[in-house]
């Protein structure tokens, strides 16, 4: 990790089916799409902050040739099966459907607007076939079954190997990683999939967008990879094209078996990053498996899960533009709360508490009467001091003065972040940084330099010498978490910034050696504050920013009555009342409906309600809703449903139940 030949490579997946959709609801190319998007994406990183070596992107021809080579390597050593197998056909567009292009209900959770390959809404792997009632979100018209052939990779034979690869570590009966520093989460995922079954997945498809099945191929004609084949060898030929670039050998870091490739993702590709391309790279022969994927969970927005195609989501363009100078605290506030182990929660109120008590209160705090107190009592430059000076709140010793206790302690702290984001812990690493700021505020505020300066001149240079020794490990510290305010900290250190490469380790070396970095003399510039108070008003204007930007749902059908007028006899008719549900249950073999007992007027009565899509049995115990109880009995599903319980859709279909504003049971409704 700390070696300085590392490659930070990323790049934009342009052949995911969500681009081409994209590019049909905007009536624009999926090229215009790729472009626009890629270049959005590469310079917000920047702008971020996010220092790739290389952004790389899966349209460029040295992508589409790695690719390629590689589908040519695997068919050539006889790694595909080849397998006609039925799939969705749109007649009416007159092509097959990428999985992304179907829509229908979940099997799983009954979300209605699943797609093929995933529902948003519990997280499942689907495949188009799973789908309850497909259609087309092209034509809108439902799909047909054709015959296709498609090469496959047999992962069903490959569970052995890939079981020991991730429970035991090992490859090939050798040692290959310690699965204990892998995260539970992604080994358990990983084992549900081993656990369930592996089957053949089509390494392509039948798509007019994406890398071409190489030509020689008999068979190629109309077929392209399919896009989790060829995304993940993007990583390949990102590196191919920066060592290109830099004059460097690509092999050595993709075949070279003292190389550790890591993979930097969400839950929702670790099956793709830990399973499939494992797979594929050691189908072909010649490269390193991952050892490490440190795959994060999901990160919800005040309460919800982040939607861009609801825009429930903070635009990291838009809000590096509107607050220039903010990107570190986004960045602290984002690490502080990454859900590393589990889902975690982004609060716009949760950011400004971080952001005042930690960057403003302890670390630009710390900072700035370091400062202060060295302009005032020391002329601006780093103080000479005395060995024996005492340092209140230090264990100095006989062997070691109170500063040389003080700087092993720096150098542990630092360790401490060091060792944290070597483990992937960006968290602990984080507050292991703060937590160098707290302890030279506690060093300040044991001596009290500001009262005891005429006193104790030399406890004061000591303790202003050490606190400037903390400012600088902090500008190193926080490098990695928040490189604009760790240059902005070494420019009022007078130091030039952190070196990307090489800086954290050779500092760390002067550290071990028991140097005083900063030398006695250095002069350094004027105090400035770190970070800004976050505002209740600002905060404010970003909560009301989020939900403004809903989309408006129009719902014109509303206001107009959708049924002929009626006489008040026939709505006397209806004998409506409130009820109580007292139980509910599953109705065996449909899966829209549930079996509920009521209470009306102290008697029990059943009714099936088409509800099961959008409640949950045990959500409905006790719940007081609103029954027309002279609806002629009927048998449904064989039970014999007397009354019907009223409901209201809302514009996102979803069903709520109609209440009374009391609780009693029996009122009549007129
Ligand atoms: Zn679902």
């Amino acid at each position: 990790m700390l070696d300085n030949d590392v490659a930070f490579i990323c790049g934009s997946d342009e052949h995911g089916a969500a681009i081409t959709m994209k590019a049909l609801k905007e009536g624009s190319t999926p090229q215009e799409i790729i472009d626009k998007y890629h270049n959005l994406f590469k310079e917000t990183f920047l702008k971020a902050g996010i220092s790739f070596d290389i952004y790389h992107r899966t349209s460029s021809p040295v992508h589409h040739e790695t690719s390629q080579e590689f589908f040519r390597s695997l068919h050539a050593q006889g790694q595909f099966i080849e397998e006609e197998s039925e799939q969705y056909y749109d007649e009416q567009a007159g092509k097959f459907l990428a999985d992304r292009y179907i829509k229908g209900t979940c099997p799983k959770c009954s979300n209605p607007d699943a797609y093929g390959d995933q529902c948003e809404r519990c997280g499942s792997t689907l495949s188009p076939l799973e789908l309850i009632n497909p259609i087309s979100t092209i034509s809108g018209s439902v799909p047909v079954l054709r015959s296709t052939k498609h090469w496959y990779l047999p992962l069903d034979k490959y569970e052995g190997w890939l079981r020991d690869y991730i429970e035991k570590g090992t490859l090939e009966g050798a040692e290959h990683h310690d699965p204990s520093e892998w995260k539970t989460h992604v080994i358990g995922q990983c084992k549900s999939w081993l656990d369930g079954g592996l089957q053949p997945r089509a390494m392509t498809r039948d798509l007019d967008w994406g890398v071409d099945v190489p030509k020689e191929i008999p068979g190629a004609e109309g077929k392209k990879l399919y896009v989790w084949m060829d995304a993940p060898i993007g990583y390949i030929s990102a590196t191919k094209q920066w060592a290109n670039d830099n004059g460097k050998d690509w092999k050595s870091y993709w075949q070279d078996p003292e190389t550790a490739l890591i993979h930097f993702i969400g839950k929702d590709n670790i099956v793709f990053h830990c399973l499939i391309f494992p797979a594929i790279l050691k189908a072909e022969g010649h490269y390193n498996l991952p050892v490490n994927v440190p795959a994060n969970q999901f990160l919800n927005l005040e309460e919800q899960k982040i939607s861009t195609s609801r825009n429930w989501a903070i635009w990291v363009h838009e809000f590096l533009n509107d607050n220039p100078g903010h990107g570190d605290a986004l960045r602290y506030a984002l690490t502080r709360n990454m859900p590393e182990q589990k889902d975690s929660e982004f609060t716009w109120k949760g950011y400004q508490s971080d952001i005042n008590s930690d960057l403003v209160g302890t670390l630009a705090n710390f900072v700035h009467r370091t400062m202060v107190l060295t302009h005032k009592f020391c002329d601006g430059k780093v103080p000479a001091f005395d060995e024996d000076a005492p340092i209140v709140g230090s264990r100095g010793n006989d062997e070691a003065s109170w500063h040389e206790v003080e700087m092993m302690d720096l150098f542990d702290r630092m360790w401490t972040v060091q060792d944290a984001i070597c483990k992937f812990n960006f968290r602990e690493g984080l507050k292991a940084m703060l937590d160098i700021a707290s302890a030279g505020n506690q060093i300040l505020q044991f001596n009290e330099p500001w009262k005891i300066f005429k006193q104790e001149p030399e406890t004061v240079h000591a303790v202003l010498n050490l606190c400037l020794q903390y400012a600088n490990g902090l500008s190193h510290a926080m490098h990695p978490f928040m490189p604009e305010a760790s240059a902005r900290l070494r420019s009022i250190l007078s130091l030039p910034p952190v070196e990307e490469k090489g800086g954290w380790v050779s500092f760390m070396d002067s550290l071990a050696e028991g140097d005083v970095i900063l030398p006695v003399g250095h002069s350094l510039s004027q105090p400035e504050h770190l970070f800004s108070r976050v505002e209740d008003d600002w905060i404010q204007l970003q909560i009301s920013k989020l939900h403004e930007s809903l989309p408006v749902i129009e719902n014109t059908e509303a206001v107009t009555p959708q049924k002929p007028a009626i006489t008040y006899d026939d709505f006397s008719k209806l004998d409506i009342r409130t009820a109580k549900i007292i139980s509910a249950e599953i109705v065996p073999k449909a899966d829209k409906l549930l079996k509920l007992t009521l209470e009306v007027n102290g008697l029990q009565r059943t009714v099936v309600s088409g509800i099961a899509q959008h409640y949950r049995p045990e959500e409905l115990k006790d719940k007081h809703v609103v029954i027309l109880a002279n609806l002629e009995p009927r048998k449904i599903r064989g039970v014999q449903s007397e009354g019907m319980i009223l409901m209201a859709e809302a514009g996102d279909g979803k069903l709520h139940f109609v209440q009374a504003g009391s609780d009693e049971s029996g009122m009549v409704v007129s």
